[in-house]
């Protein structure tokens, strides 16, 4: 077994060889500008990306032309944030959820200092959307609703279907950031109703720093604006040359999750019923955080009583890569603003570690992982007065 076993999956994932080797030419030989499209180098660049657009079109079930590419999740949440807070003075109000990534919660935030109006509408102690809250937030302001599909750090699995649904009902474009759901569950903007939806690459095992962004031409609300200016493409939304092998990864990643994705929830499956059993029966109290049925099943957040989650990820780290999930700054530390949200205290965030399973992850890992986790944990609390 190779040493540290890395278990932090939601954070980012290695490139599956599979997806190197197709981005690899386009490094090199194939380096062509895509927007150059006077010689054949440029040509086959556009060509390579329009193929790219159509793979990844058809993974979610959009039009190829609705699909723009990014730098990443960070990039296509913000596009649409700001976008659809800037556009209308008439209409300035977003909703969103308290359990938000930070790329859409700062955003908000930074909004409401301009003078934005902003309404977080909180989640139950499973971590799921309040929908009566959702639907009573909406007013006649109100330009965009934005619920994430799956949460990165408790892997609370959203009804987008039915937020989407109240969103429209109101006639309010509905965003959703897919980032942690594609590729892992099924994920389809037609059948959910979806306006506007963010993907990333590297957390289904494509490179790092790019990403797209989803949005539906003929929706409810159009093209977003563009966050900063210079070539126009992208259709005028994301201006800058265009990362060809980033885009090819993007397009290989997303096919070969979407064809593993049943394989791979049953593994996942069976390695979290290890973990979560050992952790129960040898390492009570305990508590899983997050929704017991409706999450990703490769996630798994839990909160061991007595135990710091700073100290208990320290104590593993000669062996396993695993994380609290809460923000660190150099100065204090402070809980993860989800469990925090769940309103079960702030001990059950001080404990909480969150481990994500991956495709390279194999059952002697995990059984080990549980092992070594339980021994810390009944050493930790043995060090306690
Ligand atoms: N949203 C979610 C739910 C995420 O987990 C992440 C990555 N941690 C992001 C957005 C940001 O993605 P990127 O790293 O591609 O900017």
């Amino acid at each position: 077994m190779k040493f540290p076993i890395y278990l932090d999956s939601h954070a980012t994932t290695p490139v599956d060889p599979r997806v190197l080797e197709e981005m690899l030419p386009y490094f090199t030989e194939k380096f062509g500008n895509a927007a150059s499209v006077d010689h054949q180098f440029g040509v086959d660049a556009a060509d390579t990306v329009d193929k790219s657009r159509r793979r990844i079109a058809k993974c979610i079930n959009a039009s190829p032309d609705d699909i723009i590419f990014t730098s990443g999740a960070t990039e296509s949440n913000n596009i649409i944030i700001q976008s659809m807070a800037q556009r209308d003075p008439a209409k300035d109000h977003i909703i969103t959820c308290v359990t938000e990534h930070k790329s859409i919660i700062d955003t908000c935030k930074h909004l409401k200092t301009i003078g934005k109006e902003i309404t977080f509408i909180p989640v139950d102690c499973y971590g799921s959307i309040n929908l009566q809250a959702l639907e009573e937030a909406i007013n006649e302001k109100t330009a965009l609703v934005s619920v994430m599909t799956a949460n990165n750090e408790i892997g609370t699995i959203a009804p987008i279907k039915e937020v989407s649904a109240i969103a429209h009902k109101h006639n309010v474009p509905f965003h959703t950031d897919a980032t942690q759901a594609v590729g892992h569950i099924r994920f389809d903007v037609n059948a959910y109703n979806i306006d506007f939806a963010s993907i990333s690459a590297h957390k289904i095992y494509g490179p790092k720093g790019v990403g797209a962004l989803f949005f539906k031409s003929d929706g409810l609300a159009g093209k977003p604006l563009p966050l900063f200016f210079g070539g126009g493409h992208e259709r005028g939304v994301r201006s800058g040359t265009l990362n060809v092998p980033g885009i090819v990864g993007l397009a290989s990643a997303l096919e070969l999750s979407i064809n593993s994705m049943k394989e791979e929830n049953n593994r996942y499956q069976e390695m979290s019923k290890l973990l979560i059993n050992g952790f129960l029966k040898e390492a009570s109290p305990a508590e899983l955080n997050g929704h017991p049925l409706q999450r990703l099943t490769h996630n798994i957040n839990i909160s061991f009583d007595n135990v710091e989650n700073k100290a208990l990820v320290h104590a593993v780290n000669d062996k396993l890569a695993i994380s609290t999930g809460s923000a660190c700054t150099a100065l204090n530390v402070e809980p993860s603003h989800v469990i925090i949200a769940l309103g079960l205290g702030a001990e059950r965030a001080y404990s909480a570690i969150r481990l994500g399973l991956g495709r390279f992850n194999t059952f002697d890992e995990i059984q080990f992982s549980a092992d070594y986790i339980i021994e810390k944990v009944k050493k930790l609390r043995k060090l306690k007065p």
